[in-house]
């Protein structure tokens, strides 16, 4: 039996740890088990591909608007095959590249295959038996599909398919509202494609009610939004899916089904071990992301927290820190930043408006008073700011504007450094960039 000093189960941000172990600890032993292709979610079936795909669609969008500019111009035709084949391409070269580099390692073994616990030291890989002195877990999740009548019957996509389906549908009905659900009917509607989502509570309904607002002013213009759907049913109707759902019915060539996503957790045989899940099978973890198994770490989407790829990154750093540097602390989160990639972006950071109370005051400024909403005839766009009465600090901001997701940055790091609206106020912010969004806002 091999005996290694980690053992790594899953490949997205696991690898994290591995590379900086192999680069930094010259007699480490490592393994890492990965059952499908090297690189995990975001760059598989992630961020990445729908990330790539939306750039398609802004550059369709701003051909769209060309004529605003007094630039005649039209499409004459959209490759989807090509821009399908380009992105797939692209990630499985990628994904190629991490698996050569760690096949090549001599540190590192590889094993492409589903890890099952025999306990809490022991994983059978295949049809061999290795030992792990310490094992992180970070086996990820994948789509929930929730229980919906006549679901199985059709022939539904979740976003591991939809983001290399090889032919496009006339429409589509997305279940789900979240932000993959609106990320990926933006994408849709830019190929052409006549896109409804259909969501049991209100789309993106994590976020503050007044950000969705301001978003919803163009999204609706471009998808067909039902919110507070109760499916009943779906039936099948000359190859079309027809969605019951409140009193009305909705028919279409395809359906995704973005409606969450489910912890890897019930695929390792987990029950051989003593680490405990929670309700909804996530793997517990305590401050230092321990296990309740001591020597077994956990992180990334199989644990309760943030589920997005840069939390994930911090959080593999840390347990880096914990099993070589010797660091004793607990794991502290610094201010994680989130954004929707939609057009316009929202993205934001700390207290939420429905968050907070009296001990806090809220600034806010519209996209339409700065230079920039002139410059690209651009009206929609939003900030609003959270700051605490007593110290003047800012402790939220969230925001719906182009290029939300570089601006948040601002506000992180204002955050990070205990910044207050004074120091805001005092800041130089460059004419006439999109930053005086923030700046209309501080000095509201
Ligand atoms: C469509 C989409 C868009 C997204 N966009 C963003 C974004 O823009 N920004 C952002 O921050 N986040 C985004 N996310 C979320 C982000 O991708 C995840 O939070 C992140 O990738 C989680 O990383 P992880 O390492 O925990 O898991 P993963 O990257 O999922 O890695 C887990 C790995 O473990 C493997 N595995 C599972 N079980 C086993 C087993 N038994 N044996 C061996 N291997 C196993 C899996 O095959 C997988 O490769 C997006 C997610 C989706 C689905």
């Amino acid at each position: 039996m091999k005996i290694y000093d980690l053992v790594i189960i899953g490949s997205g941000s696991g690898l994290n740890i591995a590379s900086k172990a192999i680069e930094n600890n010259k007699k480490i032993k490592i393994a890492i088990i990965e059952k499908d292709k090297m690189g995990g979610t975001c760059l598989n079936r992630g961020c990445i591909p729908s990330k790539m795909l939306l750039h398609y669609s802004d550059v369709i969008e701003t051909i769209k608007k060309s004529d605003d500019f007094f630039i005649k111009s039209n499409i004459k035709k959209i490759d989807y095959k090509k821009i399908i084949t380009d992105v797939n391409n692209q990630i499985n070269k990628d994904s190629l590249e991490i698996l050569s580099f760690y096949k090549k390692n001599k540190k590192i073994d590889l094993y492409q295959c589903e890890a099952k616990f025999l306990d809490n030291h022991k994983i059978k890989v295949k049809d061999k038996i290795i030992y792990a002195k310490k094992i992180v877990i970070a086996i990820g999740a994948r789509p929930n599909v929730p229980k919906i009548e006549g679901l199985d019957k059709i022939d539904y996509l979740t976003y591991v398919e939809a983001l290399k389906l090889k032919k496009l549908p006339k429409d589509i009905t997305i279940i789900g509202g979240g932000y993959i659900g609106v990320e990926l009917s933006l994408f849709f509607y830019s190929m052409g494609v006549k896109v409804s989502i259909l969501e049991k509570e209100n789309i993106l309904s994590g976020l503050d009610n007044e950000i969705v607002a301001e978003f919803k002013k163009d999204f609706l213009k471009k998808i067909k939004v039902f919110e507070k759907a109760n499916i009943k049913k779906i039936d099948k109707k000359n190859n079309k899916a027809v969605i019951f759902f409140n009193n009305k019915k909705i028919e279409s060539e395809k359906v995704l089904v973005v409606a969450g996503i489910k912890p890897n957790t019930d695929l390792i045989d987990i029950e051989n071990t003593d680490i405990k899940l929670d309700r909804k099978g996530f793997i517990k973890v305590d401050k230092y992301l321990q296990t309740s198994v001591k020597h077994i770490y956990a992180f990334g989407d199989c644990i309760d927290s943030y589920f997005f790829k840069h939390s994930a990154n911090f959080e593999a750093k840390y347990i880096y820190s914990r099993i070589f540097e010797r660091n004793r602390e607990r794991i502290t989160y610094p201010n994680v930043g989130y954004s929707v990639f939609s057009n316009p972006e929202i993205a934001g950071v700390g207290l939420k408006l429905k968050e907070i109370d009296d001990r806090y005051f809220v600034k806010k400024a519209y996209f339409k008073d700065i230079a920039q909403s002139m410059i690209c005839k651009g009206k929609a766009g939003i900030i609003y700011l959270i700051f605490e009465k007593k110290t003047k600090r800012l402790k939220g901001s969230h925001m719906v504007c182009k290029n939300a997701s570089i601006l948040i940055h601002v506000l992180i790091a204002f955050m990070e450094k205990r910044g207050k609206l004074d120091d805001m106020k005092k800041m130089i912010y460059i004419h006439p960039s999109f930053a005086e969004i923030i700046k209309r806002g501080v000095l509201e």
